[in-house]
């Protein structure tokens, strides 16, 4: 049987990117997306540095008619730029010098790794040192402020307002760059795609993969200034906690901590990343280099800033139900995984909980016409359900909202922001999924029938 013959027996399409056809409720969600997100920052912000956290709190003053909105916005400010320009300065440099760490550590998979295999038949190269840049990144900004005492710990927190300008100016920039680049200058022109709607590109991108000279735009800005920052702002709203009230509360130890995980683990399973969503599918435009820029350190960090003006100290009892049930998420969320990452890479020669796997083979079709070969996992987590990896997030990141208590709406968004991103990413995966897999798609989906929660959805 050629080629052609197995693509319609299987329902398989050439390539199998992201959907080409642009509806108008597509376009008008986008545009909201643009419009209202860049405020809804601003938003939490005001919430946070004039009304203690309250959500209601900005929205009953803007009816206020000697409501002066200039007065609750954060300034500009030049030092906020340089410092900004310090930051991603750095991790360019440490994001182009070749890793050490897994000559240090054999189990890790640092250095240079071949991505997946993109709609166009090809295979990247890639520059894995992210842990590495982590650990720099930490001793650096510990030992300068702690240690050394050059600046105040405290100095994301106190600079955060005028962060939100900046950053906001980045990732408008980073977006218009990425299109522009995508038009006149691309890395890899059979990867891209074009919808036939401008707005539409604009906002979702064009580019699969641009790069400029050795960086990688959509690994460096997804993965590095952004991460490893978060766990450094983390640390400064706990100093900054610690400036305020002379303590540092049990739940801003947890929030810390949970999330110091999650992002370790992310940069530990960095050569794992190349094979997700992120790196394999989306195309690299506005939504990731605002989201990248902006909403990634303001929003994923809000449980620590609500903390430090609501220093919450929490029972004992109820700390060591908040930390088990992040632990149970977390352990889902890395071990499924693994479990899949493991299976891919050893080309099923691996035991999954003690077993040989099950799993379901499969071809797709690049766009170079090539028939290639795939397995899809049944055993393990991805028997109980499609997204369990999901599921598990999701009940690490509860567990960040419940550390802050129940008095507040605040520090509950990632939790609600999360949930809607990942049951839309489940439906938006799995239709990308058939359009690669066909038939044997649907075969998997008829043996795993649940996706985040078994026996339920
Ligand atoms: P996955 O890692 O689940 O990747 C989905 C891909 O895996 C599919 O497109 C398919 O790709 C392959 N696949 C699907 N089912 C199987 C199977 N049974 N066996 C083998 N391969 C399969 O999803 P994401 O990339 O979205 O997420 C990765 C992690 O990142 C998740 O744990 C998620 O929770 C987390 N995440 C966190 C976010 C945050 O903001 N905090 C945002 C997004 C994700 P292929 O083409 O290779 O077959």
């Amino acid at each position: 049987m050629n080629t052609i013959e197995k693509m319609s027996l299987n329902n398989l399409k050439k390539g199998w990117g992201r959907a080409s056809k642009v509806t108008i409720p597509t376009l008008l969600s986008c545009l909201s997306i643009m419009i209202f997100t860049p405020f809804m920052v601003l938003y939490f912000y005001i919430a946070a540095f004039h009304f203690d956290c309250s959500l209601v709190g900005p929205i009953s003053q803007f009816s206020n008619a000697s409501f002066d909105f200039a007065k609750y916005l954060p300034s500009m400010t030049i030092g906020a730029f340089a410092l900004f320009f310090v930051w991603v300065l750095f991790q360019g440099i440490l994001a182009i010098i070749p890793d050490k760490m897994h000559r240090i550590i054999p189990s890790y998979q640092g250095g240079d790794v071949l991505g997946a295999v993109t709609p166009a038949g090809l295979k990247l190269p890639y520059k894995i040192n992210g842990l590495q840049a982590w650990v720099i990144s930490h001793i650096a900004f510990v030992g300068a402020s702690f240690g050394l005492g050059l600046f105040s710990p405290t100095i994301i927190f106190d600079n955060l307002g005028p962060f939100l300008w900046v950053t906001n100016i980045a990732g408008f920039s980073l977006g218009t760059f990425a299109y522009v680049k995508s038009l006149y200058f691309p890395s890899f022109p059979k990867d891209r795609k074009f919808s036939g709607n401008r707005f539409y590109d604009f906002f979702m991108g064009v580019e699969l993969n641009p790069r400029v000279g050795p960086i990688d735009l959509k690994l460096f800005f997804n993965g590095r200034p952004g991460i490893v920052a978060w766990t450094l702002i983390n640390i400064s709203f706990a100093a900054a906690q610690y400036a305020k009230f002379g303590t540092v509360t049990n739940s801003m130890l947890i929030v810390n901590f949970l999330q110091a995980l999650y992002v370790l683990y992310f940069f530990w399973k960095e050569a794992w990343y190349l094979k997700t969503i992120d790196i394999h599918h989306d195309h690299f435009g506005w939504m990731l280099a605002w989201g990248d820029s902006v909403w990634l350190p303001f929003m994923y960090t809000l449980q620590a800033l609500f903390l430090v003006f609501n220093p919450i100290e929490l029972s004992l009892p109820y700390a060591f139900f908040v930390l088990a049930l992040g632990l149970v998420g977390f352990y889902i969320f890395a071990d499924a995984n693994n479990q899949k990452d493991r299976f891919r890479q050893s080309d099923g020669q691996t035991l999954i909980w003690g077993k040989t796997p099950q799993s379901i083979a499969c071809e797709y079709v690049t766009e170079d016409g090539v028939l290639r070969q795939s397995r899809l996992l049944v055993s393990g987590w991805w028997k109980m359900g499609r997204h369990m990896n999901y599921t598990g997030d999701l009940i690490l990141s509860l567990a960040y909202s419940l550390a802050c208590g129940t008095t507040h709406l605040f520090p509950y968004f990632y939790f609600v922001f999360l949930s809607i991103l990942l049951i839309h990413r489940c439906i938006r995966d799995e239709d990308r999924c058939f359009s690669k897999y066909g038939k044997k798609w649907e075969e998997y989906c008829a043996k795993v029938p649940y996706r985040l929660i078994p026996y339920i959805w």
